[in-house]
């Protein structure tokens, strides 16, 4: 059975945000002034120029933030997938706190919608501040109580560590907050600095001050310790799930399967080949209304290039990589290509191997970055 008629991911990207947070680098612009029915329009009619024949195994809108949209236009778009696909294993909607209420999950949730992915950030209100976001901590607790209350039952939240002038307090107490709140997934993400963001300005002009290594180093361990102790599986570096709840559409990235990219600047996996689509609204109406896909860069990578990305992506997971999926994806046996890597990160204490498995442990969790390094380019 090949890859697309087990039915592959579909991403599909809203590009639109309230008001830029300064940190962010994701492709997004102000929502006024645009028709969005014909914008959700155009992304069906992408949807339609795949000629899907298998339905997806998970489809995920994220962004920008899709609650940007109107409801009755996110609620179409939904139900307009549950139409062509029937209902899909696992179907996301990336929900801002600000932008959550009964109405629209209610009418999510009746479109096929399973799982709702909050994006917290944090749960003091003075690093929202920092972050730019427009909602406060008490907005998402009514998210996930709205979203409870509209039947859903898997729901995760994003969180993020690391912050300018942040301490381990206010780390911790954002922590207690999301543990209290009864979610199946949280993932937590240190801040990285964007190229050509305001906060990119601000650090390179000394007004925000990262906080140092060290004590990210330690917020990270603090969060795997409290949500493990809370009963949050560890199974990629920053994501905890409760058993059952890892998040699907985000695992195929890891174990590099198909994923459709639909949207301005979306990303997709399809096919053999690995496509981005046009960073600019207009020009994606016109390529699309067009009856034509809406590419921006289109590549067919060799097999070794699929090698090395399957590794590197494979080892952020807990599991690591399996190495006879591995071989099956690839053609490649693991030892082949990255026998010296994985022997000096063992040496190092930063991978383990048993006879199945290649993976981080624990303190390599902390040093992945330079791990992955050693896995682009094969001995
Ligand atoms: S809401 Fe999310 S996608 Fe939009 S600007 Fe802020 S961080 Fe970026």
């Amino acid at each position: 059975m090949t890859e697309k008629s087990l039915g592959a991911g579909l991403y599909i990207h809203i590009p639109f945000c309230q008001r830029k947070c300064p940190y962010c680098a994701f492709y997004s612009v102000p929502v006024s002034g645009r028709s969005m029915d014909r914008f959700a329009d155009a992304l069906l009619r992408e949807i339609d120029l795949y000629k899907i024949t298998t339905p997806p195994e998970t489809v995920y809108i994220g962004g920008g933030s899709p609650t940007c949209l109107p409801n009755e236009t996110l609620i179409r778009l939904a139900h307009s997938l549950k139409q062509r696909f029937g209902s899909v294993e696992e179907f996301t909607v990336e929900c801002n706190p600000a932008q959550a209420n009964a109405e629209l999950l209610e009418g999510l949730r009746a479109s096929g919608v399973n799982r709702i992915s909050i994006g917290a950030q944090s749960f003091d209100a003075d690093e929202l501040k920092v972050l730019g976001r427009l909602h406060d901590p008490g907005q998402i607790q009514t998210a996930v109580q709205s979203a409870q209350c509209a039947g859903f039952e898997n729901i995760g939240l994003d969180l993020i560590f690391g912050l300018p002038d942040s301490n381990l307090m206010a780390w911790q107490n954002t922590l207690e907050k999301a543990m209290t709140l009864d979610v199946q997934h949280v993932s937590a993400y240190s801040l990285t600095i964007e190229k050509g963001t305001p906060f990119e300005k601000a650090v390179q002009q000394g007004s925000l001050t990262m906080i140092d290594e060290a004590l990210e180093r330690t917020m990270y361990e603090l969060a795997c310790v409290q949500f493990e102790k809370a009963g949050f599986g560890h199974y990629e570096i920053s994501n905890f799930a409760r058993p059952g709840f890892q998040c699907r559409h985000n695992l195929r990235y890891w174990k590099n399967r198909s994923v459709i990219g639909i949207g301005p600047a979306s990303a997709g996996w399809y096919q053999g080949k690995r496509t981005t689509n046009v960073r600019d609204i207009d020009a994606y109406l016109t390529h699309i209304e067009a009856g034509r896909f809406a590419r921006d860069e289109e590549q067919t990578p060799d097999l070794e290039q699929i090698a090395i990305e399957t590794a590197v992506l494979n080892l952020r997971m807990r599991q690591g990589i399996d190495l006879a999926a591995y071989k099956q994806l690839t053609g490649f046996d693991l030892d082949e290509l990255f026998g010296e890597a994985i022997q000096k990160n063992c040496d190092f204490g930063f991978l383990e191997t048993t006879e199945t498995h290649v993976y981080l442990t624990d303190l390599g969790l902390s040093f992945a970055d330079t791990v992955a390094a050693d896995f682009t380019s094969p001995d």
